[in-house]
């Protein structure tokens, strides 16, 4: 069953959608603030968050613009106080999928939750594969091909292509490779992604010829779409 994580600092409330959404048969976290909200939001076995608006610490919509930031695109929910349209749009433009306003019927809440997580595993079944002109990767075979022959990658390699790939046309620093492929804070040694772009290039964009990973300057990676 899906897991849900309430970000919301009001314990009625939060107690109130728990039992809710468990009484649905949701697993359920909850978060307390935004700090806390964040955090959770960014494990793996999350599945929606429920994301309140003013919260102590960071923001509801600090919380959803940083997990955006990091490419983690599981679905959100923001509650906002009822009539506060800058709220809706700032909520929808840092990357939220829905909006209520509070105070809600829970019956619409839980039909925005279905209808967001049918969303999210449609996208997965179209997202098992990565294209960019004849380079495919393929997410669950793990096997990466380029005009149908294969490409032989590392573990590493593989993920590093998967992430430049997944943020196609955006400039990644080697801080965020780093944090989101290597799994481990910047601790300022970020050698090992050039490193590891090396690799790619040779095996890619060396042997077929083609320029597919740019070098941002003084910033850091790129893969962009074919004009
Ligand atoms: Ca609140």
């Amino acid at each position: 069953m899906a897991k849900i994580l309430i970000v919301e600092d009001e314990n009625k409330i939060a107690r109130f959608l728990e039992l809710e959404l468990k009484y649905e048969g949701y697993e359920v976290e909850i978060a307390g603030d935004g700090r806390q909200g964040y955090q959770k939001a960014m494990q793996e076995d999350v599945d929606l968050v429920i994301l309140d608006v003013m919260l102590p610490g960071l923001s509801g919509l600090e919380v959803c613009r940083r997990v955006r930031q990091e490419g983690r695109q599981v679905p959100i929910i923001m509650l906002t106080a009822k009539d506060d349209v800058t709220d809706k749009v700032a909520g929808l433009d840092m990357g939220a999928d829905d909006y209520m306003t509070k105070p809600f019927a829970i019956e619409e809440l839980l039909a925005r939750i279905r209808v967001a997580l049918n969303r999210r595993v449609n996208a997965a079944v179209k997202s098992e594969t990565l294209q960019m002109g004849k380079l495919v990767l393929n997410l669950s075979s793990h096997m990466v091909t380029y005009d149908q022959e294969e490409v032989v990658l590392t573990k590493k390699e593989f993920q590093l292509l998967e992430y430049l790939l997944k943020n196609k046309n955006i400039a990644m620093t080697r801080e965020q490779l780093l944090n989101n492929v290597w799994d481990y804070e910047y601790l300022g040694d970020t050698n090992v992604v050039d490193v590891y772009v090396r690799y790619l290039r040779q095996k890619i964009d060396d042997k077929y010829g083609i320029h597919m990973i740019s070098t941002v300057r003084g910033v850091g990676y790129i893969i962009k779409d074919e004009k």
